[in-house]
């Protein structure tokens, strides 16, 4: 069975990266990435930036194989400075979309702030990632400390209604609020959510069973269509990712929208 990966972060500059790929037991490197998406069967996978430094990581990585795409890590905190640096590499479509990352960075979706944002994406055919959900404790991009009520996945409502024709994806699926994230990506025809960093490194027998729950809610209830499989490489094995979708309990139909067809629909219409 096909795969597409709809959220790594191949950004091997990032020290913090680096070291959850060595307690991982993952090879953090650009041959790594392709070995690992080769013995797994995975076709191609969304790069995602975080900074100025690592966007430029993405997009040579990208430049070098056809099969990775990559998304533009917006900085909000220096928003003048990331928007002036999208704006030049839009028209080219370098990228493929962009990410934001609303709790860490204390801004909702909804924030006029973001408006222009959204122009670029909308008329250069860019998908828009938020992080939703938990907000990880290493990760600092803000001087107050990372707030989870920017992140929460009802947020992206008034966005999603307030740009229709916009492609949204909800990462990690709003994880722990799952449930909220169903009704949004059932209501809007323009989102989808991510099933990434759900678990970091192996995934612990002791919550599988949760998270098997969530996985066959978000699909039966947001709909077979919107469920995109991501990992958050390298913070989890594709491998061990792979078997989690395959084995909680989906049937075969929607276990291939949510790994492969989905994404395909998404981001190859045209090809
Ligand atoms: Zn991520």
């Amino acid at each position: 069975m096909e795969v597409f990966d709809c959220h790594t972060h191949p950004t091997f500059n990032s020290s913090m990266f680096s070291d959850a790929a060595k307690s991982n037991n993952i090879d953090y490197s650009e041959s790594g990435l392709l070995r690992e998406m080769e013995k797994n069967g995975v076709a191609g996978c969304m790069a995602i930036g975080l900074d100025e430094s690592s966007n430029r990581c993405v997009a040579e990585l990208a430049n070098r194989n056809r099969n990775i795409l990559p998304i533009y890590g917006v900085e909000t905190q220096t928003i003048e400075k990331s928007y002036a640096g999208l704006k030049k590499l839009a028209a080219s479509g370098v990228f493929r979309g962009i990410k934001l990352y609303l709790g860490y960075e204390n801004v909702y979706p909804f924030s006029k702030r973001l408006d222009k944002f959204y122009r670029l994406a909308e008329n250069n055919d860019m998908t828009v990632i938020f992080h939703t959900g938990d907000t990880w404790q290493s990760i600092k991009r803000s001087k107050q400390g990372s707030m989870v009520k920017y992140s929460h996945p009802l947020n992206i409502d008034e966005v999603a209604t307030t740009h229709p024709e916009m492609k949204i994806i909800i990462a990690h699926s709003g994880n722990p609020w799952t449930e909220d994230t169903a009704e949004i990506v059932y209501k809007n025809k323009n989102c989808y959510a991510d099933i990434s960093g759900w678990f970091f490194g192996k995934p612990q027998n002791d919550s599988m069973d949760l998270m098997k729950d969530k996985l066959k809610f978000l699909v039966r209830f947001g709909g077979k269509d919107k469920i995109l499989f991501g990992t958050d490489w390298p913070l989890a094995g594709m491998h061990d990712y792979i078997n989690f979708v395959s084995e909680c309990g989906l049937t075969s139909n929607e276990i291939e929208h949510v790994l492969y067809k989905n994404a395909k629909r998404l981001f190859f219409q045209n090809s």
